[in-house]
């Protein structure tokens, strides 16, 4: 039997177009199976809410608000004894540090210069992922946070120090709690702050029992 070089010819386009076919195949694959591995969490419904803790230290009393376009369910954090600069900001629940940087810009507000210019944004500030699509963030640090991204933290850990970088007035941590990206009302220690809209001032005095890790 022989071949003719017509044939041969179209059993090599034949066979090439097999490799291209095989190729489209696994490209297809591989894109559905990150697809899936991107797209799928995104839809799952968050899981229960964590058991968060105030931010500051165990056993302290904190003046928390809000005011008029702060934001709905952002609260401000002012603790009621000495002095703000410096007081320890505290993880509210174990989690993995996301974000660890500088948001805006820092401004020049600082101790020994609090009316200094004031910056853009959060400042200095932390994001940490809790799992079941739970977040929290911590802004307006004094100084670079204590922690990195990528880092495991337990509810309670130091991530940095209260200051005013940012667009900040006055020493305070402005924190916020995030379910499936969205703000929700805070709650700590399992009962709601109260601090919703921003329609009107509104402050209320908590006592910090974020006094170590959550058994749970
Ligand atoms: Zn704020």
């Amino acid at each position: 039997m022989t071949t003719t070089y017509s044939s041969r010819i179209y059993n090599r386009r034949r066979s090439r177009r097999r490799i291209v076919l095989a190729i489209s195949a696994a490209v297809f694959g591989v894109a559905v199976i990150a697809g899936a591995v991107v797209v799928v969490p995104m839809l799952l419904p968050p899981g229960p809410r964590p058991l968060f803790q105030m931010p500051v230290g165990c056993g302290e009393t904190w003046q928390l608000g809000t005011y008029p376009s702060h934001g709905s369910y952002e609260v401000d954090f002012f603790p009621l004894r000495g002095e703000p600069w410096g007081q320890p900001i505290l993880a509210s629940y174990a989690g993995t540090v996301t974000v660890s940087g500088i948001n805006g810009s820092l401004g020049g507000r600082t101790p020994k210069n609090p009316n200094g210019p004031r910056g853009r944004g959060g400042g200095y500030w932390v994001k940490i992922d809790h799992g079941g699509k739970w977040e929290t963030q911590y802004l307006h640090m004094l100084e670079p946070p204590l922690v990195r991204v990528g880092q495991r933290v337990a509810q309670g850990q130091q991530l940095g120090r209260i200051g005013s970088t940012g667009n900040s007035g006055a020493p305070h941590l402005h924190y916020e709690q995030r379910r499936g990206w969205e703000k929700v009302e805070t709650w700590f220690d399992g009962k709601p702050s109260g601090i919703t809209t921003d329609d009107k001032e509104y402050t209320v005095k908590l006592k910090s029992k974020n006094c170590g890790e959550d058994p749970s």
